[in-house]
């Protein structure tokens, strides 16, 4: 067993880490004030090979593991949650059902501009009706002379109105009890995307309401097999978690990171507060959770990696780390007192940023449900 990292799993954290503090550090606190999504940002990180790092090579992609793109994804939030979900969205929603159930023409022809990250590309599977209950969806399209006409709509949907949005991948039943995944390219007649949804927190990503009114696409932009899609979209949540839990990692070290810097600069009764055992206790567990949590992570990054079964790992992952980030963030707060709650302050943004680590790609009770099936019961 070595439980070291290797020489490039440890050069992407130092590559992705650097480039976090010093491109997106200074500009986080605006670009989430000004709701304002990192064009500029996503153009760089494109540039470092970052937009497509499980995508193999031939596809335009960095040919890296699942660990890698963890750990980038990890230093990202770390930093800031609204670019590194807009990078693992992009990844694991937007190019991964392209990728694992796209056909060789369907591959070369939207592959390369995403995993180079020219482009950006969603996933449609909640609908204001049919939330946790995935399988509820009621978005239709029928198949006429040669064309799938879809009606319905999509919630919350992250990457799909930006100006370098190249399309949405759908769930859409296809029949009776027969759910399909649609490509339906940006700028399609009949598919109307929302104005940018206001959020409590991510708020320079986008997420979007789409609603689809006798939307036609070619019959070839049915994704994989007909009927398959319900299937396909456990297999693309199973590897999202690993990203989403990514993010919950590093979200709760990026809190710890300023909780332990805060405590050592303020001064209370004539001293650091770090020096208050009350206070060093606090940070101590902190750093003992986000260790553990960082096991609970890479390993199912690497099941995954191995090509082993890795859904009960990535949900534990997800589970632990959501509620982890919660804990930490609040705590990471208090340590900095009032200064906490104010807008200059990262933590405040941090604070907002970790509740929907607790929701999206599903949400406790969707994790617990999902490992409670893992484990027989
Ligand atoms: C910012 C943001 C970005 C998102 N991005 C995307 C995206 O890109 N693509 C996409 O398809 N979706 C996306 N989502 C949607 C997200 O995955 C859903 O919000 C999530 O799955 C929960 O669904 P819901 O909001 O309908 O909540 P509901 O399913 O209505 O859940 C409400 C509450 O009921 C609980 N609950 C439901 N069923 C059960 C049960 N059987 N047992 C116990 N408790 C239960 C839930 O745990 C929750 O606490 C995003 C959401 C947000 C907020």
């Amino acid at each position: 067993m070595n439980l070291d990292l290797s020489e490039e799993h440890e050069l992407i954290r130092r590559t992705v880490r650097e480039f976090a503090l010093e491109r997106i550090a200074p500009v986080a606190e605006e670009l989430d004030r000004e709701h304002r999504f990192p064009y500029e940002i996503v153009a760089e990180i494109a540039e470092l090979g970052l937009m497509g790092i499980p995508v193999p090579e031939e596809f335009g992609g960095a040919g890296g593991d699942t660990l890698s793109y963890a750990i980038a994804i990890e230093e990202l939030t770390r930093i800031d949650s609204s670019v590194a979900i807009t990078v693992a969205a992009h990844t694991s929603l937007g190019t991964m059902p392209l990728l694992l159930f796209g056909n060789e023409e369907q591959k070369r022809a939207w592959l390369p501009d995403l995993a180079s990250g020219k482009k950006l590309a969603a996933f449609g599977l909640t609908e204001p009706g049919a939330g946790s209950d995935a399988g509820a969806s009621r978005t239709r399209a029928e198949l006429r002379d040669g064309e799938w006409v879809i009606d319905g709509a999509k919630i919350f949907i992250t990457n799909a109105g930006t100006d370098i949005t190249a399309c949405v991948t759908i769930t859409a039943l296809t029949g009776e009890d027969e759910i399909s995944n649609l490509i339906v390219p940006n700028g399609t007649s009949g598919y109307v995307i929302s104005a940018p949804m206001r959020k409590l927190g991510w708020r320079a990503s986008d997420t979007r309401e789409l609603s689809f009114q006798g939307c036609a696409v070619p019959e070839c932009n049915l994704l994989g097999e007909r009927g398959r899609g319900f299937q396909q979209f456990l297999e693309i949540l199973d590897g999202g978690r690993i990203s989403i839990a990514a993010m919950g990692l590093g979200l709760a070290q990026g809190a710890y990171d300023l909780a332990y810097e805060y405590a050592q600069e303020r001064q209370q009764f004539g001293k650091p507060i770090s020096s208050f055992q009350a206070v060093q206790f606090q940070l101590a567990d902190m750093a003992v959770e986000i260790e553990a949590a960082r096991g609970l992570v890479y390993r199912a990054a690497w099941l995954k990696d191995q090509e082993r079964p890795f859904a009960k790992e990535a949900a534990m992952a997800k589970l632990y780390t959501g509620e982890l980030s919660n804990r930490v963030v609040n705590h990471a707060l208090e340590l900095h007192g009032g200064y906490g709650f104010m807008e200059e302050y990262a933590i405040s943004r941090f604070y907002r940023d970790q509740k929907v680590l607790e929701i999206g790609e599903g949400t406790n009770e969707v994790q617990r449900m999902v490992i409670a099936k893992q484990l027989g019961l």
